[in-house]
């Protein structure tokens, strides 16, 4: 594979990069809306279609369709590739008439642009790179999902299926920074729950058996399993409980956000939940919830596609940093499963899922050529 005729092809095919980019993040795909996601697939189909792609929608009711995309000779000596992508945004319908496409200060904005279409842009154009060049002489699949932003209830399975038959997996998520993700956090959520006993505040004080006075408690043991293991954060969001002042409170829920480093840590968290106790013992304690989104561990398969592709970089003049992130991915499905699974392989910009989102487009053809290199390359 010959880098300066590859990169020479992508970048001959930047104003259609940014063309589409901007028909991408102008049609509006917010993840609770199936029309409107079905509506940017429909859009990326048509793309995939004029490079010969197999089609193919694994339909839903609720959500977006999700859309497997097949390139390349069906069989080859090399192994299957998947690149991972999704097409829903956090963005509501209407976003873009506050926030349009747009190009200033040397950035492109808008919904969406960031997190990740222009990653999905990025992937059709490196395939287009290695078709136009005589490079595209292995299977890949480009899988995009529908409900990524929403924890990926339908496309889990779909995603973990389509990955056992691949020998590496490719994420096309922002980067951070200027570094590809070798590892994520694994994310869980609990319910904590205390039901008390209700009282007035003034005429029965010593009947009232407070879940708020118990709920604080629990509160402070909880914030504490952070300090107790490396990498394993533990964070109570929300609160809700009680009624009014004058009321003992006979209700309190907290809902807590659990990142942990290593698959290990899942079963011992869960058990300090389980443990919990209360110092009232008139009050009632229920907890809900788990670990549901495995860690993306940086194991060797990973380290190894890292390290090509930073040799590649270099190569192609840049240097590429690692990085890990305690946000989660659908490449925490990928990488539990121990399928080497690296990330971050989208634009560079900042501010995802914020007003300010935006990419720098002067790294989308280095990075573009860098994912198309690897493609050609990897094992
Ligand atoms: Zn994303």
């Amino acid at each position: 594979m010959d880098l300066t005729t590859l990169q020479a092809s992508v970048a001959a095919s930047e104003p259609r990069l940014v063309n589409r980019l901007r028909e991408l993040v102008e049609v509006e795909s917010p993840s609770d809306n199936k029309a409107s996601v079905d509506r940017a697939s429909a859009l990326v189909t048509t793309w995939a279609a004029e490079l010969g792609a197999t089609i193919k929608r694994h339909k839903q009711k609720h959500f977006g369709d999700v859309l497997e995309l097949k390139f390349g000779p069906p069989r080859s000596k090399h192994p299957r590739i998947l690149l991972l992508g999704h097409l829903d945004t956090v963005w509501p319908l209407g976003t873009l008439a506050n926030m349009p496409f747009r190009a200033a200060s040397g950035k492109l904005r808008g919904p969406g642009i960031l997190d990740m279409k222009s990653g999905v842009v990025m992937a059709l154009e490196a395939i287009s790179a290695l078709a136009a060049t005589g490079n595209l002489d292995r299977p890949i699949t480009l899988l995009l999902n529908s409900d990524e932003e929403i924890g990926s209830p339908v496309s889990r399975p779909i995603t973990e299926k389509i990955a056992q038959t691949c020998s590496a997996v490719f994420v096309l998520e922002p980067a951070q920074g200027l570094a590809y993700k070798t590892a994520r956090k694994g994310i869980g959520n609990y319910q904590v729950t205390v039901e008390g006993i209700a009282a007035h505040s003034g005429v029965d004080f010593d009947r009232g058996h407070s879940a708020i006075l118990e709920m604080s408690r629990l509160v402070q043991t909880i914030s504490a399993f952070t300090a107790r293991t490396p990498g394993l954060t533990v964070n109570v969001g929300t609160i809700h409980g009680g009624t009014q002042s004058n009321v003992v409170a006979a209700h309190c829920t907290a809902a807590v956000d659990v990142r942990i480093l290593r698959a290990t840590d899942a079963g011992k968290i869960d058990r300090l939940f389980r443990a919990l106790k209360l110092t009232d013992k008139a009050c009632k304690l229920t907890i809900t919830g788990g670990i549901n989104r495995p860690p993306m561990e940086r194991k060797p398969g990973t380290v190894a596609l890292f390290k090509q592709a930073r040799k590649l970089a270099a190569q192609l003049g840049f240097t590429l940093e690692e990085a890990s992130t305690g946000g989660g991915s659908d490449g925490n499905f990928t990488a539990a499963l121990g399928i080497p699974t690296l990330d971050g392989m989208g634009s560079i910009g900042a501010g995802a899922h914020a007003t300010h989102e935006h990419i720098d487009p002067t790294h989308l053809i280095p990075r573009t050529t860098l994912l198309a290199a690897l493609l050609a390359t990897v094992d």
